[in-house]
């Protein structure tokens, strides 16, 4: 695989930019290569700056489930581009779009939209405390919320514990507000609303994990934050900046039956653009500003030509409703050969897999929160990704993210997939 032109510009790039790079994991640290610099998408292909073509599974990390540069969503970004980009005022479209995501979500019966998902759960968190009037927010070890402040923070030592600052410039006091727990781990949940419960403004997570790979809430997992939630009188805040419009067109909210007080999105509702939302019962969101006290505001908050993606997006996927069997088949169809080439090498793995997310793991284990995720083996999957992307496989470049499937992905692409799997696990060994 020739990379001339990416390592020249990554060199370039990494005197101009932190780690030469918009965003951490991109940098390819964790499997200590370079990183494709890429030219342009199209389907399910992304093609690099030196004439790589690979076949995507990052799909942007999700936004993109029709595949890259859908004809209707470009044409509706187009159209909307002469009348100009930004007014920073009402448009009817913005009121298409919170309908839309109205009805796919039922419980949310008002929305805000704003810019990324990283704004979507910080302004769902200041709510949750603005109706609550409390002040501590419990989330779970390894689900990933943007990079906020009171969300960047780990668990400390021991099963119930203030979380503590993960990433400097984090002041302890904001992270003293936020209580960790493991992932599906009910006991410990009991534990913390036992100790805080009256202080607990919102349970906050993502009802599928998908930044610690792909981890399933166990059987009774979200019905059982649900009660204690409605127990003390707190919130249910679902994460569904990656679940929303992809496990189903009502997200998890629909997959699993259970219903949150807020529920936050970004990746799929802007088509490819920056945008988030957050949005929940009607008496909740009427404390956001100017309705209510809570202050949130932006000036490209529901901005034009991503609303334009955003609604085209959400449209294919409503005429569509096919398609979600369609992605969870492949899925399924990618889970059954890892672990049939996995088994014929006697490679130890483990597959998770929540419709058309799936993650796997090194490791013989069952993975059902990040201390087990942790446990596989790092090492195996350098090696992995490494023959993966020579081969022509483009996958994110670290083992706590998903593998996103599209439903632009063809049969071509699952085949080649699973031989290039196949040839590259006789060699991991
Ligand atoms: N929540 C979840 C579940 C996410 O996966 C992400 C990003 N991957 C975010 C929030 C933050 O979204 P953004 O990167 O758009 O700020």
């Amino acid at each position: 695989m020739n990379n001339k032109q990416s390592k020249i510009w990554f060199e370039k790039a990494s005197s101009l930019m932190p780690g030469g790079v918009n965003s951490p994991v991109r940098a390819y640290r964790s499997v200590g290569l370079t990183p494709p610099f890429i030219a342009s998408a199209s389907g399910s292909k992304i093609t690099d700056i030196d004439g790589n073509q690979y076949i995507d599974y990052v799909s942007t990390w999700g936004p993109a489930i029709l595949g890259h540069a859908n004809p209707a969503v470009i044409d509706a970004v187009k159209n909307i581009l002469d009348g100009g980009t930004s007014f920073g005022a009402p448009t009817v479209a913005e009121v298409t779009m919170a309908e839309m995501i109205c009805q796919a979500v039922p419980s949310v019966e008002m929305v805000r939209m704003v810019s990324s998902g990283t704004e979507a759960v910080m302004s769902a968190i200041r709510v949750a405390r603005g109706y609550t009037g409390r002040d501590l927010i419990l989330k779970f070890d390894g689900c990933y919320h943007g990079h906020s402040d009171g969300l960047l923070v780990k668990a400390g030592s021991g099963l119930l514990t203030y979380a503590s600052p993960d990433s400097n410039g984090v002041p302890r006091d904001y992270a003293k507000n936020t209580l960790v727990v493991p992932y599906n781990d009910s006991e410990a949940v009991a534990e913390a609303f036992q100790k805080y419960g009256d202080q607990i403004a919102a349970i906050v997570l993502e009802p599928v994990a998908a930044n610690m790979g792909v981890i399933a809430p166990k059987q009774g997992f979200l019905e059982g934050l649900r009660s204690i939630a409605d127990q003390y009188k707190s919130l249910l805040i679902f994460d569904e900046v990656i679940t929303g419009f992809r496990l189903a067109y009502g997200g998890a909210q629909q997959y699993f039956g259970v219903t949150a007080d807020l529920t936050t999105f970004g990746k799929i509702i802007g088509g490819g653009l920056p945008v988030g939302a957050y949005g929940g019962r009607r008496e909740i969101m009427q404390v956001v500003s100017p309705l209510g006290s809570v202050y949130q505001a932006g000036t490209l908050s529901g901005n034009p030509v991503a609303t334009a993606a955003g609604i085209k997006t959400l449209k294919l996927l409503q005429d569509n409703p096919a398609i979600y069997q369609q992605l969870e088949d492949k899925a399924k169809f990618l889970e059954a050969h890892f672990l049939e080439s996995a088994k014929k090498r006697a490679i130890p793995l483990t597959v998770n897999r929540v419709g058309s997310l799936l993650s796997v793991f090194f490791t013989d284990q069952a993975v059902v929160d990040f201390a087990s995720a942790s446990k596989a083996n790092a090492a195996r999957f350098k090696k992995y990704f490494k023959l993966m992307l020579e081969n022509g496989i483009y996958l994110a470049p670290s083992p706590y993210e998903a593998i996103f499937v599209s439903d632009a992905h063809s049969e071509d692409d699952l085949k080649k997939t699973v031989s290039v799997i196949d040839d590259v696990f006789a060699k991991i060994k």
